[in-house]
């Protein structure tokens, strides 16, 4: 790689992504019938995910439940496809736990996390889902609820925070959630009054991190918590140890090493500018010297998924030394995970149709798409990837660019990256472009109806008989659509 070469960052393509962005004449097929943008997922993706998530709980002889984290998506033909797979739900508000329900999900295989409102709270324990509890006096406020309405006992998993290692420092950064494990006595005072209407089946985590050593001090935490829970008399079986697996999104290490230093280097003005007016995502230059941090998702994340969860598990226990995969296995306890953005790793696409190129005075064309930053939440995840062009003429030429991706409202801001990206080739009106691995937050978590501008359709793909199929997302059942993949 030269100084001078473009400074790309590929996309990872795993086969199936790469093989429907070569079926680009369909591409084109659908958002001409559709509309631009347009998201296409990929509903056997989940289930492939869930098979690498559940071959690590079988390399460590761990049983358990793998939790999909719906908020990651909403879309109806990834949560249908899950059912046929041992994964459960992971719902975080009455409408996805209703969703959940209608699309098959018995209570058994769900479990409501997240801020509660009476009525979620209510349909938790009526379909006998497990509620994974915030705090006291939501703890209260279930005991309260089962008991008026006469309903079954409620299973609970308790959601702690705070964690701290052996000595007195305090790895685990603040949390809005969970419960102080210095005060999981409030929480076992509660279930101890409420002992006919709560069962607690275990205790959980979920850290919004990417570091190893904070999860392992949180699981270590946990593995103590249980047995604050046995000595009072309970019988809790399963540790949670809840979501952030991550994704690796770049197909090169170096690429995205490049672009950093060269990030780092434009904000010291030692190279010219790579973003829309400067932006320094979180780096500033003061006086000559290098301030603040890249707040940047890190794309290229060797360790991710399924291997992120074999890495904790192998990882020793701060207080005892041990791989708290072992310390799990020995103690009998089942494994909860809820991945969200792991678990749709290649299971989805996003398309913009280009309508206007327009060179600028100095530096990258402006492109301009139909479709918005909300429609694509790489720069609200700090995401850096670059889009791939699928040209509606492939004789146009082809030459590498630096372009700015313009959205569709009528706002300074509406940027789909601040960075400038580098292509392949100029894109021509009526070329789309193709951002992949959008299936986690990346899709729908943050798209509206901002200036009555279209919110993206949602299209299910899959293989069959060699076959490209598709449906329209909420026409998706998995009756005989899964070639290659048994539940
Ligand atoms: C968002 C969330 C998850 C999933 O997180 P990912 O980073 O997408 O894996 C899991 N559990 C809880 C409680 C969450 O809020």
């Amino acid at each position: 790689m030269s100084d001078d070469d473009p400074l790309y960052l590929e996309p990872r393509l795993a086969p199936p992504t790469a093989a429907l962005l070569e079926s680009a004449p369909l591409l084109h097929t659908l958002v001409d019938a559709l509309g631009s943008p347009l998201n296409i997922v990929l509903p056997d993706g989940i289930a492939e995910n869930v098979r690498r998530f559940r071959s690590v709980f079988d390399r460590h002889h761990l049983g358990g439940r793998i939790f999909f984290a719906h908020k990651a998506n909403r879309s109806s033909s990834l949560v249908r496809r899950l059912t046929t797979t041992d994964a459960a739900l992971d719902v975080a508000s009455l409408r996805e736990l209703q969703h959940a329900l209608g699309s098959g999900f018995t209570g058994d295989r769900i479990m409501a996390t997240g801020p509660k409102d009476p009525e979620f709270l209510w349909l938790t324990a009526r379909s006998g889902a497990v509620l994974n509890v915030d705090g006291p006096e939501e703890l209260r406020q279930a005991a309260d609820l089962v008991r008026t309405h006469e309903l079954p006992p409620l299973r609970v998993l308790l959601r702690l925070s705070g964690f701290e290692t052996t000595g007195a420092a305090r790895l685990s950064r603040r949390s809005r959630f969970g419960t102080p494990v210095k005060s999981l006595h409030r929480l076992l005072d509660v279930l101890d009054r409420h002992r006919r209407v709560l069962e607690p089946i275990g205790v959980g985590y979920h850290l919004d991190t990417t570091g190893l050593d904070e999860k392992a001090a949180a699981l270590d935490g946990c593995l103590r918590a249980m047995e604050e829970l046995r000595i009072r008399g309970f019988q809790p079986r399963a540790i949670d140890v809840g979501g952030g697996f991550g994704i690796d999104y770049l197909a090169h290490a170096a690429q995205w090493e490049r672009y950093t230093s060269e990030l780092t280097g434009a904000v010291m003005g030692s190279r010219p500018p790579l973003t829309w007016g400067g932006h320094g995502y979180g780096l500033r230059a003061e006086n000559g010297t290098l301030r603040g941090a890249l707040s940047l998702y890190p794309a290229h994340r060797p360790v991710a998924g399924a291997a992120y969860l074999d890495a904790l598990l192998s990882h020793p226990s701060p207080t005892l030394g041990r791989p708290l995969g072992v310390l799990l296995l020995e103690s009998l306890y089942d494994l909860y995970a809820e991945p969200g953005r792991a678990l749709v790793d290649q299971c989805g696409l996003t398309l913009g149709r280009v309508l206007e190129v327009r060179p600028a005075d100095t530096g990258p064309h402006l492109v301009r798409l139909a479709m918005n930053a909300g429609d694509v939440g790489l720069e609200a995840h700090g995401v850096f990837l670059d889009p791939l062009v699928l040209p509606r003429d492939t004789t146009s030429p082809t030459g590498p660019v630096a372009v700015h991706l313009m959205g569709n409202l009528c706002l300074e801001a509406d940027l789909i990256t601040r960075r400038a990206v580098h292509l392949p080739r100029l894109p021509r009106p009526g070329d789309l472009l193709a951002f992949v691995n959008t299936a986690g937050y990346c899709m729908d978590f943050g798209a509206t109806h901002a200036q009555q501008q279209p919110v993206a359709r949602k299209v299910a793909v899959h293989r069959q008989d060699g076959q490209w199929r598709w449906c329209l997302d909420e026409e998706y059942w998995p009756l005989g659509r899964t070639e290659g993949h048994q539940a």
